[in-house]
This record gives C-alpha cells, sequence and structure tokens, in this order.
C-alpha cells in the first residue's frame, strides 16, 4: 500500500506515535551529530596545539644552544634533535623521527614509534618534508591511515637535521568513535523505549475519545438515554461535556415530536368519529338533518383546524432556532402591546409601569407571548373589568406582565395549565380554547433562557409574568457552569 494512503488509514494512535518516535529521533541525531562534529575539531585542535608546542620548543632549544635542563652545551642540529627525543614523553598514538642529513636516524621508542618503522610510506614522506627547510604541519595518508606530521628542520649552515613528529588521527579519534557507538545504542534504546511509552501512554489519553466513539455508535432514534462518562476538567471532558449536552437537547426534542405525534392522534380521532358517526347515521331525504349533520360536521372540522394550526404553533416554538434576539426598547414594545391588546376585548385596560430598559429580546416572538396571556386574560374575565399590561426591571431580569380580575385558577390546576391541551374545568366552561396557548408561550421564554411564572386566587384574578434575562448571555454562563 502507499505510505500516504497507510498513514491516513492508520488509528490516531499509531500516528502520534510514530510522530513521538520521529521527533526523538530527529533530537538525538542532531544532538549526536553536533557531539560529534565538535569532539572531533577540538580533538584535532588538541594534536595541532601539540605539534606547535613540539615546534616552539626545539626551535627554543636550538636557539640556546643548551639543553634548559642539564645546561649541557647542544652542538650542532642533530644533537639539538637528539636531547629532544631523549627527553620527550609521548602519547600511545603520537611517533618521533630524528632525521640527519636527510636521512632518518633515530626513532622514539616510545608511543607509535614501531608503528612509524613499518610505515615506508610515511617515512617517505615525512624525510622528503625535512629537505625541503621549511617546517610543516600537514595531514599524511597512507595505507595504514591518516597523520597529522609536524616537520622541523634545523640547519647552522655546517649540519643539517630535523625533527619529525606523527600522530595517528585514526588510533586518536578511535575513542571518539567508540563513544559515539555507545551514544547510538543508547539513543536506539531511547527511541525504543519512547515508541513503547507512547504506544500505552497515548492509549490511555485517547480512551475518553473511544469511549465517546463507542457511546455515540450505541445511540440512536429508539435509545438517546446513553451519556459518555465525563472525567477530570481537561478539554477532552469538555469534549464530552459538549456531546451530552447536545444529546440532552436531541432527546429533548425527539420526545417533544413523539408527545406531539401522540396529542395529534388523540385529539383528531375524536372529531373524525364524531363527523364519520354522524355522516353514517344521515337521512338523506330528510333536509333537516342533512343541514344539521353539515353544519356540525363543519364546526368539528373547524375546531380541528384550530387544534392542527395550535400543535403546528406548539411543534414549531420548541425547535431550537425558533428565537432571534436582538437588542429591543422594552418601553416601545410594552406600549406596542398595550395597544394591540385592547382590541381584544372590552376591559378597563390599564398601562404601566414601563421598563425604560433595552433587553436582549426576540421582538415578534415576545409580542406573540405577551398578546397570547391578554387574550387569555379577556377570555377569563367579564367585561368591563381592569387588566393591567406592564413591565419592569427586577435586578438583572425584565418582568413583562399581565395582570386580571377573572375567574384565577384552582391551586390544584396551577401545575397543570401549561401543559399541551390541558385545561382547567372553570376555564372550559367559561370559553373555548385548545389548551395550547401556555405552551407556546412556555416554549417562547425559555428558548429565551427565562421563565413563565404564575400567580392567581380564584375569583380574584391571575398575574402571568414572562421572567426573562436581559441579556441571553446569562443562559449562556449558567449551561457551561454545568459542565464538570
Ligand atoms: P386555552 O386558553 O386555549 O385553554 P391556554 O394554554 O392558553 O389554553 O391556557 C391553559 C389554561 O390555563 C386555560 O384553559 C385556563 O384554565 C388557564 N388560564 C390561562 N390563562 C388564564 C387566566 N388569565 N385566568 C384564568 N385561567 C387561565
Amino acid at each position: 500500500m502507499n505510505p500516504a494512503a497507510a498513514l491516513r488509514r492508520a488509528t490516531i494512535r499509531t500516528r502520534l506515535t510514530w510522530t513521538i518516535i520521529a521527533v526523538s529521533l530527529i533530537a538525538l541525531l542532531t544532538s549526536g551529530a553536533a557531539v560529534w562534529v565538535l569532539g572531533l575539531r577540538s580533538l584535532r585542535d588538541d594534536v595541532d596545539t601539540r605539534l606547535a608546542l613540539t615546534r616552539a620548543e626545539l626551535r627554543q632549544m636550538a636557539g640556546s644552544g643548551a639543553d634548559p635542563v642539564t645546561g649541557r652545551a647542544l652542538t650542532g642540529p642533530a644533537q639539538v634533535v637528539l636531547a629532544h627525543l631523549e627527553r620527550s614523553n609521548l602519547p600511545p598514538f603520537d611517533s618521533e623521527l630524528g632525521i640527519v642529513d636527510g636521512r632518518a636516524r633515530w626513532v622514539s621508542a616510545q608511543g607509535a614509534g614501531a608503528a612509524l618503522r613499518s610505515d615506508a610510506a610515511l617515512m617517505d614522506r615525512l624525510l622528503a618534508l625535512s629537505r625541503t627547510g621549511e617546517s610543516v604541519i600537514e595531514t599524511v595518508e597512507t595505507a595504514s591511515g591518516r597523520h597529522r606530521v609536524l616537520v622541523v628542520p634545523l640547519n647552522d649552515g655546517v649540519q643539517r637535521a630535523a625533527l619529525a613528529r606523527a600522530v595517528d588521527l585514526d588510533a586518536a579519534e578511535a575513542e571518539l568513535r567508540s563513544t559515539m557507538g555507545l551514544y547510538a545504542a543508547s539513543a536506539v534504546v531511547t527511541v525504543a523505549l519512547a515508541g513503547a511509552l507512547s504506544w500505552f501512554g497515548v492509549e490511555r489519553l485517547l480512551r475518553p475519545i473511544e469511549e465517546l466513539r463507542r457511546a455515540t455508535d450505541s445511540i440512536d432514534e429508539r435509545d438517546l438515554t446513553t451519556r459518555v462518562a465525563v472525567r477530570g476538567r481537561d478539554d477532552l471532558s469538555a469534549l464530552a461535556g459538549a456531546v451530552n449536552r447536545m444529546l440532552d437537547r436531541v432527546q429533548r426534542s425527539v420526545e417533544t415530536q413523539r408527545e406531539l405525534l401522540d396529542d395529534v392522534g388523540h385529539e383528531l380521532r375524536t372529531p373524525i368519529t364524531v363527523v364519520r358517526g354522524h355522516l353514517e347515521l344521515i337521512d338523506a331525504d330528510d333536509p333537516d338533518d342533512v343541514r344539521q349533520t353539515r353544519e356540525l360536521a363543519l364546526d368539528e372540522l373547524d375546531r380541528m383546524g384550530t387544534l392542527v394550526a395550535g400543535l403546528l404553533e406548539v411543534a414549531r416554538s420548541s425547535s431550537i432556532d425558533f428565537v432571534s434576539p436582538a437588542p429591543t426598547d422594552v418601553a416601545a414594545l410594552t406600549a406596542q402591546v398595550f395597544d394591540k391588546a385592547r382590541a381584544l376585548g372590552p376591559r378597563d385596560w390599564v398601562l404601566g409601569p414601563s421598563a425604560e430598559t433595552t433587553a436582549v429580546i426576540d421582538a415578534t416572538r415576545i409580542t406573540e407571548a405577551w398578546l397570547e396571556l391578554a387574550t387569555n386574560a379577556v377570555k377569563y374575565s367579564p367585561p368591563g373589568s381592569p387588566i393591567r399590561l406592564g413591565s419592569l426591571v427586577a435586578g438583572d431580569e425584565l418582568l413583562l406582565r399581565v395582570e386580571d380580575r377573572g375567574i384565577g385558577i384552582a391551586p390544584q390546576d396551577l401545575p397543570t395549565i401549561r401543559r399541551r391541551l390541558a385545561r382547567a374545568p372553570q376555564a372550559a366552561a367559561l370559553a373555548p380554547g385548545t389548551g395550547l396557548g401556555l405552551s407556546v408561550v412556555e416554549n417562547i421564554v425559555t428558548a429565551h433562557g427565562g421563565a413563565l411564572d404564575v400567580e392567581s386566587v380564584p375569583g380574584r384574578g391571575s398575574i402571568f409574568t414572562l421572567r426573562l434575562p436581559l441579556t441571553p448571555g446569562a443562559r449562556a454562563a449558567n449551561e457551561s457552569e454545568g459542565v464538570s
């Protein structure tokens, strides 16, 4: 398989492990190369310093014409070279050669003297260099390896002698090479260890992602109850929390749709049965019966139409993106809604108070909810009774109110009235309705991050309040607090 395709198909665990191996390999190779280059350079510098020192010592001895230790007089270059050879203390890779009149005369017994004697090519080169009359330091390559050589010719006009010193570079570098071999071996072990540790470490690190995958795999429309375990407070647990919150929303939405379908089925069955029953029993020859049945059928169909429209509105208002909040002048909105509400019925309409503020709300949806409350206030109160509509700010909340002096709600009905299709018996006896209005109102306030409050005293009246955050940010902050 081509490597790019293989990499694309590899798991994140494999990819991360290989990346860690590659990075540690590059790091070790780079530092190894740096150690090698610097080690080599310092070794060569050492050799050259040693050779330069030898040359300086020899020249000084030749200049003074006396042995600096014993004070013995040195007569001629050959004696200077010999005196040097006698006293020099050579490291194992160095050898020295005394040359008199162009011929090899003495070879050092210490260091690599024996090797020098057996390397004819090196010997020839040293003799040749001594004949030039110039002092040189250069690298000579022979069959036995590379050598750094120094040749110092001495000439007093009578006699010509020279000192040659050779350093076996290959042997001198052998120690560095073996250190680098050790380094390479430990680098291989380090990379292997890094690979093994990251293979298991990455597996541990990615376990939450694997759990997330398994959990999301097991979720389908029939079972939306599975949730991902959230451990710790890192970014992966934040992801798990976000997935759980998304599942909560999807589950709520699917359940709402399911319940809505059940309600639709249940509510439409009765009028269909009624209409069908009457049509079956109709006496086509009796014009009165035909007219009555027709009226009844139309009436039921109208009711069905209202019901279907109401249910659709509930479904629409429960979708996540139902509201689009924008900064809204609350005092102006209060006045507008009040004007519209007044047309709903002959009541003693009172405006106030009115909040002089700007709130981030969806003005259209809030108007819809507020008017729904006003419609109920009209429906469940006697003509001429007072209805007060107003807005006020309490803390960081905006309160939009409708207050009536109508039939009120019995305490036992208070918890149920906001449910879909629920109606209090006294209300059902007083006015027609579907029991869907408050569900839409509640969906609208919930979508704003607020709540619907109801206070009521039977026979005295009710206060319905839309409680909304002044800015929608408050809701997002609350949600994220529950993450961990
Ligand atoms: P509907 O008004 O069509 O019945 P709603 O969902 O608007 O449906 O209201 C649900 C129930 O809440 C009503 O049937 C009624 O019992 C009660 N209700 C709502 N508003 C008022 C009110 N202002 N006064 C008394 N009862 C109310």
